[in-house]
């Protein structure tokens, strides 16, 4: 076995392609979404390595198209969690012993294959099933997924550096070992990016990892693992079990050796999931490790001073870019009466100029939303303001699914700071904005505060840094991740560590070492060179 100390130099993000007509990675990208949309291909759990086809299955189709069919994905059930998760654990035996660089070696190589020779396919992939233009898919299952893996990497490393001190005649040392059971990750539709990390980053630790895709992102999942198995991960380290939700989530919930839960998804799943944790607590060999990051209500705050023709890009972008279907998208606003006017006058426009259609056209800025079911609560919020007194739509407001699911990127002014879509996650484009006085500009600071159950993102907007100030301080609890003059959205691995507070999470900052702390479970060692050869101590002498 090699004994150097190897080192991992601090990697740089992921540069970004732009996609401009008549580029190269244009032409490129456009040829893979024609061949990956002419095949329809099929999707089986993978099982210790082996493809696993049940006899439940279901339609991948793509949310703007919602009659064509990209391919068929196999459910499971109880029998094959509980092979996946015998499988598993017999992969540990060999995974967490390991060498740390030969297993961060897979993941760094999986980066450069993303990066690389893979890099228009896995955007095409989360075009398609995902609905993403190509700058959203770039960002994300190219940019942010190469980011999570290369930086995981670099922090691991650092964390086994991460030593104790050692007084003279002894040694002390810290050895990080990964969990003892399994980790289940159970992902959301949203961010191929997230969906890759949560598996990936408890096995970067030494852990093996049950996954659970989103089956409305099941698409993309499929090229995910792909590229992990072409980098050299070993079989049964991550298990790919696709399925509907408590299928999947009750047989390796119920399972004594559970060890960790890697969750991002909706507030209520993940209650439903630490409730079941809970209700099995007598039944774990160790205590699992819960970590979860879920929805929002993001605001942005303006004050007075804010610079209305920023603050109106901003505002486009932060509530509209995927649809809204970002967990960290500005859904809600407070703006100042004094103001508002000339906001108005310079957003509704830029509002009503988003294109909003297939992406396979790049003159369109947003795509369709994911699902009938997603359409579905998207445009029973837009129907209750339409009904409502309090609130006024004053663009968009419109929705057809005659051939995908598109909602027109939708503004709602309400005079209820309390209304309904100033409140609940709606995770569509729908922005609600509230005007204030100018002089309750404090009392407001406080109903931003208090107005939602969550905490994830926030933007706060002036030019006065007294006022800067005094909103950063009001709204510290209000968000785990807090813009200032900027939009809400974006966040960038190793520059703004991501993850929400009260109902948004556990806020354990995906794209960090805080993260990978969830994932092993030190073990100090103490080594004495001489130890005493006398069990009295000096006070229990005799005075003289
Ligand atoms: P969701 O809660 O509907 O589903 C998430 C995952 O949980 C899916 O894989 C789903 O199949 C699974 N699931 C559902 N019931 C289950 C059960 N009983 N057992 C096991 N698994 C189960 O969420 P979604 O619609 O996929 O994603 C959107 C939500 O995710 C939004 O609320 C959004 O804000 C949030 N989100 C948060 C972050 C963050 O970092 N805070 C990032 C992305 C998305």
């Amino acid at each position: 076995m090699s004994n150097a100390h190897f080192n991992i130099q601090e990697p740089v993000n992921e540069p970004y392609l732009q996609y401009a007509p008549g580029s190269a990675e244009r032409k490129a990208l456009k040829e893979v979404l024609k061949e990956q949309k002419a095949e329809q291909i099929e999707i089986p759990a993978i099982i210790n390595g082996k493809e696993v086809k049940t006899d439940r299955k279901a339609d991948v189709v793509m949310p703007h198209n919602h009659s064509h069919k990209l391919g068929t994905v196999y459910y499971c059930g109880e029998k094959e969690v509980k092979q996946a998760i015998e499988g598993a654990l017999e992969a540990r035996k060999e995974w967490a012993e390991m060498p740390w660089q030969d297993r961060v070696a897979i993941f760094l190589k999986a980066a450069d294959i993303i990066t690389g020779p893979k890099r228009f396919e896995m955007n095409a992939a989360t075009m398609l099933g995902q609905s993403k233009t190509p700058h959203q898919s770039e960002i994300e299952a190219v940019g942010e997924l190469a980011d999570f893996f290369r930086f995981n990497a670099w922090y691991l490393k650092r964390l086994y550096e991460d030593q104790p001190h050692s007084p003279d005649g002894m040694w002390n040392r810290t050895e990080y070992r990964p969990l003892e059971g399994f980790v289940f990750a159970v992902t959301p539709f949203n961010f191929t990016a997230i969906a890759a990390n949560l598996p990936s980053a408890p096995a970067m630790c030494g852990n093996v990892s049950l996954w659970k895709p989103s089956p409305e992102s099941i698409y993309s999942s499929w090229y995910v693992m792909q590229v992990l198995k072409e980098a050299g991960l070993p079989d049964g380290v991550i298990q790919f079990l696709p399925g509907e939700g408590a299928d999947v989530g009750d047989p390796a919930i119920d399972s004594k050796d559970l060890a960790g839960l890697h969750f991002t998804g909706s507030m209520g799943t993940f209650n439903h999931l630490w409730k079941k944790i809970g209700e099995n607590v007598e039944k774990y060999k160790t205590y699992p490790r819960i970590v979860g990051e879920t929805g929002g209500k993001d605001f942005i705050f303006a004050h007075n001073t804010a610079d209305v023709d920023r603050l109106v890009i901003a505002a486009v972008r932060g509530a509209f870019e995927y649809q809204g279907q970002k967990c960290s998208a500005a859904s809600r606003m407070y703006i100042p009466k004094s103001i508002w006017g000339d906001f108005k006058e310079k957003f509704v426009p830029e509002v009503n100029k988003i294109k909003v259609g297939d992406i396979e056209d790049f003159s369109n800025f947003m795509g369709a939303v994911i699902s009938r079911k997603a359409f579905d609560k998207i445009s029973g919020y837009i129907d209750y303001a339409k009904e409502s007194d309090d609130a006024e739509i004053i663009a968009g407001g419109t929705y057809d699914d005659s051939e995908g699911y598109f909602v027109q990127p939708t503004v709602i002014v309400t005079s209820d700071p309390k209304f309904k879509s100033m409140e609940e996650e709606i995770f569509g484009p729908v922005l609600t904005i509230y005007v204030y006085k100018d002089k309750d500009f404090e009392k407001t600071l406080d109903l931003c505060d208090s107005t939602s159950p969550y905490a994830l993102t926030g933007a706060i907007w002036a030019r006065d840094r007294y006022a800067l100030n005094q909103m950063a301080d009001r709204l510290r609890q209000a968000a785990g991740n807090f813009y200032i003059n900027d939009k809400p959205t974006a966040a960038v691995v190793n520059q703004q560590p991501f993850g929400g507070s009260r109902k948004s999470g556990t806020n354990d900052k995906a794209g960090s070492v805080a993260n990978l702390l969830r994932w092993v479970s030190m073990r100090s060692m103490k080594e004495t060179f001489a130890a005493p050869l006398d069990w009295t101590y000096p006070y229990l002498g005799e005075e003289k």
